[in-house]
């Protein structure tokens, strides 16, 4: 994977916050594997980080957990590195997606960044009556995604999917997502009452369950968005508080909720 080129790791924190240099691979991870890195990944260890043979890495793929190696020839287009041990398991991600509608890039970035330490399992951005953005390039949201997990530690990263026509999705909702219930994050929404909403859900036995969290472009959801939502059985409207929040903002708040309590915070 080809990181876009604005996207540069904070020199400060190279991609882990234990300061040891951590990459997210494609290939399988297995005790005594050799691995050759692509060119970005190559040129980062060898070049920016001045890294050269015998020097330690950490590796995940979201797969197969997380698992130390060292350069075993340090290349700066196709560094080879060999594996040693496993380091961590593979952790499993609550079973939450985020379904969001897209917004202008930079705070994108941040919804993908975000996303993915909360702990979302997939990325899903979807086009609404009021939605601005449209040219969306899954492979920059997959970037963003994967850096947050270097940087922070994870061993899973969140699946990004392509972008799709709300209506679309629900219509085909219980053939993409049987069972997945939908927490709506609906503005109209009367505030004060998120905390009863999701304790109820918890009650029904929801926690841990297969569920999407739903938050609307700036302009909002509109009226005929709001009355298609609200008549599913499977979706649930969530007043995030007497506060309008940017979508960014409540991205991240809903999934702080969501987590707390259905959730494995
Ligand atoms: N322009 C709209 C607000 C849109 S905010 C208006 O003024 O009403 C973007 C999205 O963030 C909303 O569609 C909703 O999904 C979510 N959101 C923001 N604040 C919220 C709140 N207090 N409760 C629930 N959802 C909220």
């Amino acid at each position: 994977m080809t990181r876009p080129a604005d996207i540069t790791d904070t020199d400060d924190n190279p991609r882990c916050a234990s300061g040891k240099a951590r990459l997210f691979v494609e290939g399988e991870l297995r005790a005594g594997a050799s691995l050759t890195l692509e060119a970005d990944p190559s040129h980062y260890l060898v070049n920016v980080l001045r890294m050269g043979a015998g020097d330690g890495v950490l590796l995940f793929n979201g797969r197969d957990g997380e698992w130390a190696a060292r350069i075993a020839e340090p290349h700066k287009k196709h560094c080879v590195l060999e594996l040693i041990e496993r380091t961590r398991a593979q952790e499993p991600l609550p079973d939450i997606w985020l379904l969001f509608a897209p917004v202008k890039k930079a705070r994108l970035d941040f919804i993908a960044q975000k996303a993915t330490e909360m702990g979302a399992a997939v990325i899903q951005p979807v086009v609404t009556a009021r939605t601005v953005v449209t040219r969306l390039k899954d492979e920059r949201l997959q970037a963003n995604a994967v850096e947050a997990a270097e940087q922070c530690g994870l061993v899973a990263v969140p699946e990004v999917r392509a972008a799709a026509k709300l209506a679309g999705l629900l219509a085909q909702w219980d053939a993409i997502a049987p069972g997945r219930r939908i927490l709506f994050c609906d503005e109209g929404a009367r505030p004060g009452e998120a905390r009863v909403v999701l304790e109820k859900l918890a009650g029904e036995g929801w926690r841990g369950a297969p569920l999407a969290v739903l938050v609307g472009p700036e302009g909002g959801f509109s009226p005929e968005e709001r009355d298609m939502l609200r008549a599913r059985r499977d979706t649930v409207a969530l007043s995030l508080g007497p506060r309008i929040m940017r979508a960014d903002t409540a991205a991240i708040a809903a999934l702080a909720v969501v987590g707390l309590v259905l959730g494995d915070w």
